[in-house]
């Protein structure tokens, strides 16, 4: 949690650019690690994992796959970038980190969700 406090203006199109590929490419690659799970469990040793822990990195492929799609969703909307909560701008550099976050730093440590 190092975030310089330069600019903290909505991301500049070049970034939301970058953001956008980072964000699909994290969606192709859940979309990839959800089927191969899925394989996994159909095959008769599970690809050695239990099937437990089958359900639970399904679970969190699917998850990924939500918020990357829901991140790339918002970016169509125009309202990528904003904080969920406080309706701040997200500063770049988490957004670099984390491009499917829905809150700012403040919020994802203290809030709820
Ligand atoms: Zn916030």
């Amino acid at each position: 949690m190092t975030i310089a406090p330069h600019r903290t203006a909505t991301p500049a199109a070049e970034s939301l650019e970058l953001l956008h590929t980072m964000l699909e490419e994290q969606f192709a690659l859940h979309t990839n690690r959800l089927t191969e799970l899925i394989v996994y469990g159909r095959l008769p040793g599970r690809g050695g994992y239990s099937p437990h822990s089958l359900d639970v990195l399904a679970a969190a492929a699917r998850q990924s796959i939500a918020d990357t799609a829901a991140a790339l969703r918002r970016m169509t909307e125009g309202t990528y970038g904003i904080c969920n909560n406080c309706r701040r701008p997200i500063p770049l550099g988490r957004l670099r980190v984390l491009p499917h976050t829905r809150y700012c730093t403040q919020c994802d440590a203290g809030g709820p969700e």
